[in-house]
């Protein structure tokens, strides 16, 4: 491979394979931490590699959520190649440079979203430096962007599907079944400053049936990136399949909760009604969380809802009269309200900056997205991605700020347009963003407090089903409702005891779980409440000290890597930082 060719972007599938096909060795990575500081190769403190801290509690304080989630994609590649590979997950620089000095690889893949484009650059660089052989290939979504061939030095860049991709560089076999690796949703959980323990049991596995949405909205990236409108990847067909893939992951992770990755998951309907059909038959109580579009959401009844143990959806809600289809006709006011009352959990998603947002009409467009008074609320920047209808619309109309994503680092929805805004003034969508996310917080609450507001709502409307499957589900999601969720309750309470609205919302969802649990939660609340309430007041203090949260590394091998032999004497052990930024 030389670095003066262009490396071939495809789709699915490469032109060529790999010489040594099943026997090469590969290395899959993510890009290099530390993730929550501002550095010069793109980190931004603003920006950390934590999807709720980042985008949806991100100004609740001590209460945010915190946690990391595995970078799914190369797990699933790993789990679907013969070849013998190795995974780097969330590597500081430091060891993303030992692995790649210290073993040979014939192929490294890197992964990433636009804002690390820095990050893959200097990966590229150091990749060419210490194993100048290597097959350089570079998926994710930053393979969307067009300029990409011409900014960093790899060999391939790859869109859409990587298993097949792989698959096929490799020589195997690309239409053989999918093997579901073993994954669990999160890990280092954190809230009210304290990191929750994970035993067997408290996580929810992650499953991925397919990828891609064929609804095709304008902005959505994950979409475009899977063929758009009409399109998407299917992993797994039938929902015969889909349960064999979770009773595995029920015995391995020993997991009774799911996450289902998969970005509208109730738009597979006879999939979904016959993954019912399999649970009623093995009596399985299984929750699931998944993303859905309101209007698939709708098709289904609440009976069926609830007996697929929906317990969690994550809904885009856009704005107030927003034009999409898959939100025509359908009042989400009145549908977030009705899921709730059944105990289903809900994280509401909003943009901030659609075409018709003025600065006038901004605050009503928030109070709007408020008042569903949803468990979560993400608000995004109304933001073109590389790939998408929207960046070829600003594309077209010249309207693009920064169409060479130069500043990409900054471009990740938290902090300002990347285009000129028909009614917004350059630069005032940073405080409109927080803004949302204030009056969300302070209306609403800690989001800790919603879901189990929520959950005991569940718990009460159903914990006398006639259905013991049923049942069981809402007891297993309300375990310990009388112990450390009141004692959780009666912490916040007492951190709002100066806040009218919030102290009496607090109070209400407390004196729901003393009257429904009785005297075993008036006991425990206030002990464990002022043990809470200790650790709230130290995560605050660690807060003000500018603490941030990184995930540990994570290095997986099919197979024992070769040692490197290249003698390293003009590769330095470490390379310093390109400078630093703000
Ligand atoms: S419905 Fe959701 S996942 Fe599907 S295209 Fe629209 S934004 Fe993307």
């Amino acid at each position: 491979m030389t670095t003066a060719t262009l490396p071939q972007v495809s789709t699915h599938a490469p032109s060529i394979t790999h010489p040594l096909g099943s026997k090469a060795r590969v290395l899959l990575t993510g890009v290099f931490g530390p993730y929550a500081q501002n550095d010069a190769f793109g980190s931004r403190t603003m920006n950390p590699m934590e999807l709720y801290h980042n985008q949806v509690t991100r100004v609740q304080g001590p209460f945010s959520l915190r946690m990391f989630h595995r970078s799914w994609g190369i797990m699933l590649i790993q789990a679907n190649i013969a070849a013998p590979t190795t995974l780097l997950d969330f590597p500081t620089l430091d060891r993303f440079i030992q692995q790649i000095t210290e073993n040979h690889y014939d192929i490294i893949g890197i992964t990433s979203i636009i804002p690390n484009i820095g990050k893959v650059e200097h990966m590229c660089k150091l990749i060419r430096q210490h194993q100048p052989e290597a097959t350089i290939v570079i998926g994710g979504h930053l393979a969307n962007f067009g300029e990409l061939p011409e900014r960093i030095d790899a060999d391939h860049i790859v869109r859409g599907d990587g298993i097949r991709w792989f698959r096929s560089f490799l020589g195997e076999p690309a239409d053989q079944p999918i093997k579901h690796p073993r994954i669990l949703s999160a890990f280092g959980t954190r809230s009210l400053g304290v990191t929750l323990p994970e035993k067997p049991g408290d996580v929810a596995a992650t499953v991925i049936p397919s990828v891609g949405c064929p609804v095709g909205c304008n902005f959505c990236s994950t979409s475009a990136m899977f063929g758009g409108k009409g399109k998407s990847v299917i992993f797994f067909d039938s929902g015969d399949e889909l349960f064999d893939v979770m009773c595995d992951l029920e015995k391995s992770l020993q997991v009774q909760s799911f996450f289902m990755m998969d970005e509208n998951f109730l738009l597979h309907r006879k999939r979904a009604l016959r993954l019912l059909e399999l649970m009623r038959e093995h009596n399985k109580s299984w929750s699931l969380y998944v993303f859905t579009s309101a209007n698939v959401l709708r098709s289904y009844t609440t009976e069926q809802l609830v007996a697929l143990g929906i317990s969690w959806v994550w809904m885009g809600m856009e704005g107030k009269n927003s034009q999409y289809a898959k939100l025509s006709g359908a009042n989400t006011l009145e549908l977030v309200k009705h899921l709730q009352s059944h105990g289903v959990r809900v994280l509401g998603s909003s943009i901030i900056g659609l075409e018709e947002h003025t600065p006038e009409n901004i605050d009503d467009a928030i109070d709007y997205s408020v008042l569903h008074d949803t468990e979560f609320h993400q608000f995004m920047l109304y933001t073109p991605i590389p790939g998408t209808m929207l960046w070829k619309h600003h594309t077209d109309n010249d309207t693009l700020t920064d169409p060479h994503c130069l500043e990409a680092a900054d471009t990740h929805g938290q902090l300002k347009f990347n285009y000129k805004h028909p009614h917004i003034p350059a630069g005032a969508e940073t405080e409109m963003i927080v803004r949302a996310f204030t009056r969300d917080f302070q209306v609403n609450g800690p989001s800790v407090v919603r879901v189990i507001r929520t959950t005991l709502r569940g718990y009460k409307q159903y914990r006398n089903h006639p259905d013991a499957r049923i049942r069981r589900r809402f007891e297993y999601d309300a375990r310990g409702m009388a112990t450390t969720l009141a004692g959780a309750v009666w912490a916040c309470r007492k951190w709002f005891k100066n806040d009218t609205l919030l102290h009496s919302k607090m109070n209400a969802v407390l004196q729901d779980i003393y009257s429904t649990f009785g005297l075993k939660a008036r006991l425990a609340a206030p002990l464990i409440g002022r043990y809470l309430f200790r650790t709230l007041k130290a995560e605050r203090a660690r807060l003000a000290a500018g603490w941030t949260y990184e995930p540990k590394t994570f290095c997986e091998m099919t197979h024992q890597p070769a040692a490197h032999t290249r003698p390293a004497a003009d590769a330095p052990a470490r390379i310093a930082p390109l400078a630093t930024a703000s």
